[in-house]
């Protein structure tokens, strides 16, 4: 059994290690780190869950060490690494593994991304920082600002490369290959390698070592499930699933951002809590959600596959789609979810019968035919779907909810132009709005139709309104 110290690595990384109680590296790891280590470009294929962060970070972090000092000049603190992430929360959550691995180095980090203010990252900036891990976009603003100086950037790091293709960052990411003319080494991470992500590989990474993990840990420690289901029951049946389980820490993917707040509210309604994260909220509110799922407090967290992206929650048991992505490789990155070294996990897929072209093209890419089973009462026929939910209160309104589940839900981003006029829909977002019912009620969508409108009729002919006390 190889362990981290078989790889090489110094002292000051093996007791961050032991620390957080790794015991042995993972398959990337023990493939990478000797790789970075003796300075080759790397080409790493590997979804998250398995370990990739460390893989990167550990060799990087042992490559700057002799660079380590508690000098408090600026100036012996220039940016030597930089390690590029999609989103805010991966690019937090790759600097948290640098502070956590390079606890026992005096060398500094820092995480830059959009959405808040510039002015303390450039504080940070100014101070000096060694590992620089920032999103793209960001970045450039400040290198535009020229409050960052990236010319004695040693080794750069691309992660998650393929979802910054599907974000359109790619055009910002060569920009900032061109800015780094001191670069000596340079990896790549990817959880699939597109023509388009070679591509970009071929032109930054000099004679890389490509080194990949198989696709398929998720056959070992994840189990794939098909609830084939009527589109407009698989509300209901995430309700029974989750109910008659007794699932905790779901965390359920929707296509759209109106997708992930209605079903968040809806679940609500139902008396599970739940909360949706999704590219329109603030960072503090997403970071709030996230926490309070952590700790249990919210049952489901309803997202997106831009939010989900990069969430590191230890041992997360189930997943589910709600709808079932638009490309394999996000079926792959949802699933990297649960499971997550080495814990088990269950990921649940509700397909209705118009998704069938992209199950068979998800079962396709993972080579793996995943288990149907119909859940009784919740068939993929409409019309042999029984009910086996108590009957709610509203069913006026539950009814229109559901004629508007069906029209959009699953078939990706909803034209705006052909949604239906729905109260959830347009209610702008608060925070708190999808809090669970006991901590703060969700507010009233609108308000329904007064019951005894006669008893308006003055006051909409303009007669007095009395005081009732
Ligand atoms: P990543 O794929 O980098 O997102 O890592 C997934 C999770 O695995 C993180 O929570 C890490 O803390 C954890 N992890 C990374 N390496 C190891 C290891 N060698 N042993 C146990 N857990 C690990």
């Amino acid at each position: 059994m190889t362990t981290f110290k078989d790889l090489g690595l110094i002292p000051e990384l093996l007791q961050a290690i032991a620390d957080l109680g790794y015991t042995e590296p993972t398959p990337i790891q023990a493939q990478a780190i000797p790789l970075v280590l003796a300075g080759r470009d790397v080409m790493g294929g590997a979804q998250t869950g398995t370990g990739k962060t460390a893989s990167f970070t550990l060799p990087l972090l042992q490559r700057l060490a002799p660079y380590a000092n508690t000098s408090t000049s600026p100036a012996r603190h220039p940016v030597r690494a930089l390690i590029l992430a999609p989103t805010r929360e991966l690019a937090a959550q790759v600097e948290e593994s640098v502070r956590q691995y390079g606890k026992y180095l005096p060398l500094r980090s820092a995480c830059i991304y959009g959405g808040v203010p510039m002015d303390p990252q450039i504080a940070q900036l100014r101070a000096g920082v060694e590992v620089l891990v920032a999103t793209p976009g960001r970045l450039l603003d400040h290198v535009q600002q020229r409050t960052l100086n990236l010319s004695q950037v040693e080794v750069v790091v691309l992660d998650e490369a393929d979802r910054m293709l599907d974000m359109g960052f790619i055009p910002d990411v060569r920009r900032i290959l061109g800015l780094l003319t001191a670069r000596k080494q340079s990896l790549l991470f990817s959880a699939t390698f597109s023509d388009e992500i070679k591509k970009l590989a071929d032109s930054f990474l000099k004679d890389p070592v490509l080194v990949e993990v198989a696709r398929n840990r998720t056959a070992e420690s994840v189990t794939h499930l098909v609830h084939p289901v009527a589109r407009e029951k698989k509300r209901e049946l995430l309700v029974h699933l989750i109910k008659s389980r007794d699932m905790r820490q779901v965390l359920v993917f929707c296509s759209t951002r109106l997708g992930t707040n209605r079903l968040a509210y809806q679940l609500n309604r139902e008396g599970v809590q739940a909360q949706a994260i999704h590219g329109d909220k603030s960072q503090s509110e997403r970071t709030q959600a996230l926490e309070e799922f952590k700790s249990g407090k919210v049952r489901v967290l309803v997202a997106t596959d831009v939010a989900a992206r990069g969430l590191d929650i230890a041992e997360l048991p189930y997943v589910v789609n709600f709808d079932l992505p638009n490309s394999p490789e996000d079926y792959v990155h949802r699933i990297g979810r649960t499971g997550r070294a080495g814990a088990k996990g269950t990921a649940i897929s509700l397909v209705s019968p118009d998704e069938h072209e992209r199950l068979e093209a998800i079962e396709k890419t993972i080579k793996q035919r995943i288990r149907r089973e119909i859940v009784p009462g919740f068939g993929p026929q409409a019309a042999e779907a029984t009910p086996l939910l108590e009957p709610r209160r509203d069913r006026r309104r539950d009814a229109e909810v559901g004629r508007l589940t069906r029209g959009d839900e699953g078939a990706g981003a909803p034209n705006p132009s052909q949604v239906p006029d729905d109260p959830i829909f347009y209610m702008p977002y608060e925070p708190g709005m999808y809090t669970p019912p006991q901590q703060q009620p969700p507010p009233k969508p609108k308000p329904e139709p007064p019951r005894k409108p006669q008893k308006q009729i003055p006051v909409l002919l303009g007669g007095p309104v009395r005081k009732t006390g």
